[in-house]
């Protein structure tokens, strides 16, 4: 049987190189960029007011403290004031108005006192106050971003403010879910004796989702060898279809039929199961560019094997690079056994932090039907079973994806 290490080193190393999309801004958030980008344009586009005010044309070494200006005009965002500011007149101006023509300096509504006669000045301005100028921030022709950048909502303001509609990326993965088995039913639907609802289609399809690849289709197979060849050869068929994701029936029962409906498919074996618990008669095979993930049925199987083995693998066709996660140090706040019939072994805990230390504890009912851990959990840990015994008190690594919020201040 692989070991998990061999198991993720293969999978990666079948990851076909990623696809260059155009995609839109508002679809672009987490996306890896595929090219360097270059200001077209300055930015600020115009010189403009940085305040709400009035732009003057100031000379040098005249001091227009207590001088009456003349109001010539209004300049608003996005309308301009079309004409000429000479020296001793005023343009009403607000934040982000084009500067007009003549006009150096903007004031402050709040250093003027306006009056029938004028515009009065309570202090003199210096040349260039108050005044955005064009091109201060970013300058036409200047690479602003570099390829390999994960858009985040800074980046998508950036190309926006910039002018472009969309980016140039590595495209999503499309991923097409197939969960099977005869028990399964859609949930809002009743169910019968013996029947479950099939939680595995909606978890996998926010796995993927929170994993940067898109969904195009998601259906459910009773354990039907002919139904099962039929739905795969058609999400085969789709020369979109980046990655299969199929739950269930890959273990060893009679009515584990997916193996042979791969087979029958021509989806070519590159392993079946995985030294590893929860998770071990998990498949991967390779059809084309296309991956096909056979993950085990029990949820917290499917949840282990997609993100321990298929989300490297959708990161890696999104051009992001794979970090090991389990990378925060902890100690063990209890000891701990595990079996020696599995190599590693894959742990929810809870969290418990106090002086900076991180403390970790196995959660119960670490079952792979186990819902409730999964949900409590606030880590996880990668423990080999040939490292154990572990003893409170023992350094472990864990993966937090965020999530872990140790409560601070607790005695000792
Ligand atoms: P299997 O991998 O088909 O042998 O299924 C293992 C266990 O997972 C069985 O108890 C199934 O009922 C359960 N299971 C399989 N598919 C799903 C699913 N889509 N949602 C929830 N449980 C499932
Ligand atoms: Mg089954």
């Amino acid at each position: 049987m692989l070991a998990y290490e061999a198991a993720l080193e293969r999978i990666l190393a079948h990851v076909p190189a990623p696809k260059a999309a155009r995609v839109p801004l508002q679809e672009a958030l987490g996306c890896v960029l595929a090219r360097t980008v270059v200001a077209g344009a300055d930015l600020p586009g115009f010189n403009n007011s940085a305040v709400d005010g009035y732009a003057l044309c100031v000379m040098p070494y005249n001091d227009l403290t207590h001088h009456s200006l003349r109001l010539i005009g209004k300049a608003e965002a996005g309308k301009p004031f079309r004409g000429l500011v000479r020296s001793g007149q005023v343009v009403r101006i607000f934040t982000g108005a084009q500067l007009p023509v003549g006009a150096n300096a903007v004031v402050m509504q709040e250093r003027v006192r306006v009056s029938p006669s004028g515009v009065l000045l309570s202090e003199s301005p210096e040349i260039g106050q108050h005044i955005r100028r064009r091109g201060e921030d970013i300058s036409a022709g200047k690479t602003v971003l570099k390829p390999g950048t994960i858009l985040r909502a800074q980046e998508i303001g950036l190309l926006a403010a910039l002018g472009q509609s969309h980016a140039a990326v590595w495209g999503r993965p499309r991923v097409a879910v197939l969960t099977t088995g005869n028990e399964l039913r859609p949930a809002g639907r009743s169910l019968t004796a013996g029947q479950i609802y099939d939680s595995n289609s909606a978890m996998l399809a926010a796995l993927v989702q929170e994993t940067g690849g898109l969904v195009r289709t998601s259906q459910t197979c009773p354990d039907s060898l002919s139904r099962l060849v039929r739905t795969l050869r058609s999400m085969l068929s789709s020369a979109k279809t980046d990655v299969i994701l199929l739950a269930g029936g890959v273990s060893v029962g009679d009515k584990d039929l997916c193996r042979e409906a791969f087979a029958k498919c021509g989806i070519r074996q590159i392993f079946w199961r995985v030294n590893i618990k929860p998770g071990m008669p998990f498949f991967f095979g390779k059809k084309g560019r296309t991956l096909i993930f056979g993950l085990p049925g029990n949820p917290v199987s499917s949840y282990v094997t997609f993100r321990e083995f298929a989300a490297p693998a959708l990161a890696k066709l999104q051009g992001r690079a794979w970090q090991d996660p389990y990378s925060r140090p902890a100690s063990l706040l209890k000891d701990l056994h595990v079996s020696k019939s599995r190599e590693t072994h894959f742990v929810r805990v809870t969290s418990q932090g106090s002086n900076g230390t991180l403390h970790v504890a196995a959660l119960d009912g670490q079952g792979s039907h186990h819902l409730r851990s999964l949900v409590e959990a606030q880590g996880w840990m990668r423990l080999r079973s040939s490292e154990g015994p572990w003893a409170t008190g023992a350094r472990v690594l864990v993966r937090t994806d965020g999530d872990l919020q140790p409560t601070h201040g607790d005695s000792q």
